[in-house]
């Protein structure tokens, strides 16, 4: 019985946790966050490419597009990091 909850809390901290992250992620993102909670949760080690891909496109409260050099950077920056563009 024991031996169970320990197998459920291993699965929940090594598989769940990563997949929860990663749809969360994806989604901020715009991507599908059933997609990536699905590949996340099945292969964890794939949370590193979910938490380092750039955005699909602007995400309100997450990214925007420097209109620009059309790269994204995250919503509260005002001042573009790749060409310094101002963003008002
Ligand atoms: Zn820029």
């Amino acid at each position: 019985m024991t031996d169970d909850i320990r197998g459920w809390i291993f699965i929940a901290v090594f598989f769940l946790l990563p997949g929860l992250i990663g749809a969360w992620t994806a989604w901020s993102k715009g991507r599908n966050p059933f997609t990536w909670f699905l590949l996340n949760f099945v292969f964890p080690p794939t949370l590193m490419v979910t938490l380092f891909q750039k955005p699909l496109r602007p995400v309100s409260g997450h990214y925007r597009q420097c209109p620009k050099c059309k790269e994204f950077i995250k919503w509260r920056e005002t001042v573009c990091k790749y060409c310094q563009t101002e963003l008002v």
